[in-house]
């Protein structure tokens, strides 16, 4: 079959907090986005959203990331825990950066 993720096994549960769009500068790539801060150029700060948000680059996209490069790796479920887990990771991050 052909297609992608069941999303009704699982959902990749964004909280919308930002911390992947105000850390581009980490990842290769996502280094290109970076306004000079370590901030994408196309997040908001004051609204926490991307200006962008349904013509966002591919690599901002979960669903087709999985798609592309890491389906025959993982399973959905096993790539949205993967990604979980950097969310933890970065905030982690920020708190002790506080
Ligand atoms: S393009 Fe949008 S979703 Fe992607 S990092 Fe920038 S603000 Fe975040």
């Amino acid at each position: 079959m052909v297609g992608g993720p069941d999303l009704a096994v699982k959902t990749f549960s964004c909280t919308q907090c930002g911390l992947c769009c105000r850390n581009v500068h980490l990842a290769e790539e996502t280094r290109f986005l970076d306004r000079g801060n370590g901030a994408c150029r196309h997040y908001n700060e004051a609204q926490k959203l991307c200006t962008i948000y349904s013509h966002r680059p591919d690599i901002c996209r979960v669903d087709r990331q999985y798609e592309l490069n890491y389906s025959k790796q993982y399973s959905w479920d096993e790539f949205v825990d993967l990604n979980l887990q950097v969310c933890h990771i970065l905030g982690q991050t920020e708190s002790q950066a506080l």
